[in-house]
């Protein structure tokens, strides 16, 4: 296989090689909004030794062999923490107390539930590892009331189990990450068609448990609607759920593991919709002259049901600053709101859709900026985390956060989670936002914000982060559309689902993993 793993940098996004400065022009720009303060690397620090006993760690190896059972500080280094701006700055610090005592590399279903028996019998938490690229906490597991923390790391379940042209489907190991699956794929002929920014590190397994959704999720849906079939091993057993295109079998389990973010069970395999691969890609521009226009244009074409395969606008702050090259679209002053619209396809049904496109978005007022914004945006899209790297190491603050509500809702959402960031951030601060998902009922808002690093970076973003949530609770959205609860969004997802939801993942959890091994701090409130 053409993509070898490269392991992500332990402080940094992605592979260490394209770890840069900030380029001259970014940082010009930055000294002038901001001012630099470069930050000095923190040399790296020796970990704490692991606590697991011999014994559970011979266990550990008895069940997945000598050899897959690491506790070396440079392997436990890279499976500690995701890689929010949180998890960067903590790391950046130096604090690496969230380490796990051992990784643990399993390569089959049975290796999987022989290690959860072992930690059942040792009382070890399980932290299911898959790409590394978690937001939200869901990689840090609590380690009171255990005698150690387990990283069981899915980097040797990468196999294509199985593809089934007829149907149109594909079955993967869940350690595949983005890039892999799509090569797998690729020689079939094949696409999953999710790409999220993180895609070029995150995995099968990460995508079906935190409810990944991807930036062409207009055309091709999020990553929870393409999976049909899932593998799961809990400490209880193995389950094994689809067995048809759509069933009124009671409830439908499989949304019980999916988004269960490794509390419930462990993803040994994933059944996913497939579709051709697509001829040709066109993404163009379009501009708007507010944001409200923008969005009520794409509210417009999702209601028709013609939403081109990509779609997103950027709010004004954004298409001045980040997406666009103003120029390109008008000049700075008068950026208005850039959308892309992406089509995917067979040439005919391509050109088909953006000519219905194109006369509905006309008829809106909308302009046509031609395809130099698209190019540019297809171009960047999985590079902003290394320029939020670069930006960190020049004393900007850069994190993101989204969520989602009904359409209704949209204007109060943006208006209220925007006032809330602002008024935390302080001066000078910048809020960034597009719409990034969309559905006939409504779409997600993401935020970008950056901000000069104060004394206390870490504390400054938990408030401003916090405020949001709130604003976003208060406003009857979600807390989440696509990052996941974790172990940062639980008390908000408790108030978005209540007592009586509270109450049945929490019996869920009980009677799947009466230990409490799998992930625990997780998700579940
Ligand atoms: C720069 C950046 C950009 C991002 N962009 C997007 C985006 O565009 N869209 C989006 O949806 N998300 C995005 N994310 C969030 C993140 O990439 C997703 O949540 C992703 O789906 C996580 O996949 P992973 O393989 O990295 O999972 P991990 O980080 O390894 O794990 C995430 C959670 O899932 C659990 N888990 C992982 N594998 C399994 C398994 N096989 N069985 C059970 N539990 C498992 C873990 O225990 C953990 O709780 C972004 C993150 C970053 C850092």
């Amino acid at each position: 296989m053409r993509h070898e793993q490269i392991e992500m940098h332990p402080t940094r996004w992605g592979d260490p090689a394209r770890a840069q400065a900030l380029p001259a022009e970014a940082r010009g720009l930055v000294e002038m909004v901001f001012g630099v303060d470069d930050r000095p690397a923190v040399a790296e620090q020796p970990l704490t030794p692991p606590v697991i006993e011999a014994a559970a760690l011979a266990a550990l190896e008895g069940a997945v062999g000598a050899g897959h059972v690491l506790t070396d500080d440079a392997t436990r280094r890279l499976r500690t923490r995701g890689k929010s701006t949180p998890d960067l700055l903590r790391a950046r610090a130096g604090d690496l107390t969230d380490a796990p005592d051992a990784v643990v590399r399993p390569a089959t279903h049975e290796e999987v539930a022989a290690v959860l028996a072992v930690a059942v019998e040792h009382r070890l938490a399980v932290v299911p590892f898959g790409g590394g690229t978690a937001v939200t906490g869901g990689l840090v597991a609590q380690r009171e009331g255990f005698a150690g923390v387990v990283s069981l790391d899915l980097v040797r379940m990468k196999r294509l189990l199985a593809v089934d042209h007829v149907s149109m489907t594909a079955t993967l190991e869940p350690g595949l990450r983005g890039p892999e699956a799509e090569e797998l794929l690729a020689a079939e002929g094949l696409t999953i068609g999710h790409f999220p920014q993180s895609w070029e590190y995150a995995s099968i397994g990460g995508f079906a448990a935190t409810r990944s959704s991807g930036q062409s999720s207009a055309g091709y849906g999020r990553f929870d609607a393409l999976v049909v079939g899932l593998t799961v091993a809990t400490p209880i057993g193995r389950i094994d759920l689809g067995t048809a295109p759509a069933n009124a079998a009671g409830p439908d389990l499989r949304q019980l593991f999916l988004g269960s973010e490794g509390t419930l069970g462990v993803l040994t395999a994933v059944t996913v919709r497939v579709r051709r691969l697509p001829e040709v890609k066109v993404y163009e521009g379009w501009r708007w002259p507010s944001f409200a226009a923008g969005a009520s244009a794409i509210r417009t074409l999702a209601q028709a049901g013609l939403l081109p395969t990509v779609v997103r606008l950027s709010d004004e702050a954004e298409t001045a600053i980040n997406l666009a090259d103003p120029g390109a679209i008008g000049g700075a002053a008068d950026a208005g709101c850039l959308m892309i619209a992406g089509y995917e396809g067979e040439p005919a049904a391509v050109a088909a859709k953006q000519a219905a496109v194109t006369a509905v978005l006309t008829g809106l007022g909308g302009t046509p900026a031609g395809t130099a914004p698209g190019e540019k945006w297809s171009a960047g899209r999985f590079d902003a985390p290394y320029l939020r790297d670069s930006l960190l190491d020049a004393g900007i603050l850069v994190e993101t956060l989204e969520t989602a509500t009904f359409w209704s809702n949209v204007d109060r959402l943006y208006t209220d989670v925007k006032a809330a960031l602002t008024a935390h951030l302080g001066e000078p601060a910048l809020v960034l936002c597009h719409i990034s998902h969309v559905y006939e009922t409504g779409c997600s808002l993401y935020f970008t914000v950056a901000a000069k690093e104060g004394a206390d970076p870490l504390a400054e973003w938990q408030a401003a982060k916090a405020a949001a949530c709130d604003a976003m609770i208060h406003a009857g959205a979600t807390i989440t559309h696509h990052h996941a609860v974790g172990r940062d969004h639980k008390p908000w997802f408790a108030e978005e689902i209540g007592p009586v939801g509270v109450f049945l993942l929490r019996a869920v959890k009980a009677d799947l993993d009466p230990s409490g091994v799998l992930n625990p701090g997780v998700l579940i409130p």
